[in-house]
C-alpha cells in the first residue's frame, strides 16, 4: 500500500489575542504557539498516523530552523520526508493566525515561502508515479498539481483547496474531487444558499471529476460516485473541541483506506470517523486517530 501527498508544508504561528486587531491597530498577544501545519503536510501526517510504513510527502520548505521543526513532525507521523526537499533562499511556508480568546473566532496571513518553488519537475518521481493514491492540494503552484496528477498511476483524491477555478485537464485526472460544502457552491459558481443533499450531489457532478466526495462539517460527508446512487455519511457522536484541519484529517484518511484497497463508501466511513475524531484535540495535529481508534469509532 502506498499514498504520496503531493503539497504544501508550513510552520503556523498561533496568537491567542484577546480581540481581533482592526485594519491599522495594535493588539498585544498573550503567546505565539508554533504547530505544525499546511494542507498537504497535514493530510500526510493523517495518512502517516493511520497507515504508518508507505505514507510519502513531496514538497518544499526552506534552509531554516521550522524547516526541521516541520520535517521532524511528519517523521514523527511515521512519513517518508526524503523528497520535502530544501530550497536555499526560502523561508519555510508559514501562516500566522491570531485567534480571538472565547469566540475562537481567526484571521490568517499565509506566506507560502518554499511551497512556491514547488515545480513540476520535483513531482515527477517513482513516489508519485507508482503510488496506489496520491493526494492533492492547491496550496503549491497549479502546474505543478497538475504536473503530479499527470505522473500519477493510481487513484488521484484532489482537495480544490483554497478554491480556484480548476482546468479540465486537471479535472480529466481526478479520480474523487473532495471539496467541503463551501469550496464546492465555489467552483460551480453557485450562490451560497442552503442546499439538499440532491441538490449538493447535482453541484458535484457538474465539476468534472470522475466522484467527489463533499465534506459537511459535523453532518459528515456526501459520497457522489460517478454513476450509482448518493450516500450520506454521518459521522460517529464526538465532542469536537477544535476543527481545524478536520478536512486534512478527512483526505489523509480517506487515501490511506483507498489505497488499502476500500471501495469509495467504505473509505468514507472511515474518513468521517478518522476526522471526528481529529476535532476532539487542539490545532490541526492534536489528536490524529491510529488505525484502532478509528475501527472503534467507525459510525
Ligand atoms: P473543512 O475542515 O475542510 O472545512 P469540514 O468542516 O466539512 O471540512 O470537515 C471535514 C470532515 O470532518 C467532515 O466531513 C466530518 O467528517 C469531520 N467533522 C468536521 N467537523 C465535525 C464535527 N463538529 N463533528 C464531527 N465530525 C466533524
Amino acid at each position: 500500500m502506498s499514498v504520496t501527498v503531493v503539497g504544501s508544508v508550513n510552520e503556523d504561528v498561533l496568537v491567542a489575542v484577546g480581540r481581533l486587531p482592526g485594519r491599522g491597530e495594535t493588539v498585544v498577544g498573550r503567546e505565539a504557539v508554533l504547530a505544525p501545519g499546511g494542507k498537504g503536510a497535514n493530510q500526510a501526517a493523517a495518512a502517516g498516523r493511520l497507515a504508518g510504513p508507505g505514507v510519502a510527502m513531496v514538497g518544499r520548505v526552506g534552509d531554516d530552523p521550522a524547516a526541521e521543526r516541520q520535517r521532524a513532525a511528519l517523521v514523527d507521523a511515521g512519513v517518508d520526508t526524503a523528497l520535502v526537499l530544501a530550497t536555499p533562499g526560502h523561508p519555510t511556508g508559514s501562516a500566522t493566525i491570531p485567534v480571538e480568546d472565547g469566540s475562537g473566532e481567526n484571521l490568517i496571513v499565509v506566506v507560502p515561502g518554499a511551497n512556491a518553488a514547488l515545480t513540476p519537475e520535483d513531482v515527477d518521481v517513482p513516489a508519485v508515479r507508482r503510488a496506489a493514491v496520491v493526494l492533492l492540494q492547491l496550496e503549491v503552484p497549479l502546474a505543478t498539481v497538475q504536473a503530479a496528477a499527470d505522473a500519477a498511476s493510481g487513484t488521484v483524491v484532489l482537495t480544490p483547496a483554497p478554491p480556484q477555478p480548476l482546468p479540465p485537464e486537471l479535472l480529466q485526472r481526478v479520480t474523487v474531487l473532495v471539496p467541503n460544502e463551501h469550496e464546492l457552491v465555489q467552483l460551480a459558481g453557485a450562490d451560497p444558499a442552503p442546499r439538499t443533499p440532491a441538490e449538493l450531489a447535482a453541484l458535484a457532478r457538474t465539476l468534472g471529476a470522475a466522484a467527489s466526495v463533499v465534506t459537511l462539517g459535523a453532518r459528515g460527508a456526501l459520497v457522489v460516485p460517478e454513476d450509482g446512487p448518493v450516500l450520506l455519511q454521518e459521522p460517529p457522536p464526538v465532542e469536537a473541541v477544535d476543527t481545524t484541519g478536520a478536512g486534512d484529517c478527512f483526505c489523509g484518511a480517506l487515501g490511506a483506506a483507498l489505497a488499502r484497497g476500500a471501495d469509495l463508501a467504505g473509505a468514507v466511513r472511515e474518513a468521517v470517523a478518522a476526522a471526528a475524531l481529529s476535532t476532539t484535540g487542539p490545532g490541526a495535529r492534536g489528536a490524529l486517530p491510529d488505525a484502532a481508534a478509528v475501527a472503534d469509532a467507525l459510525p
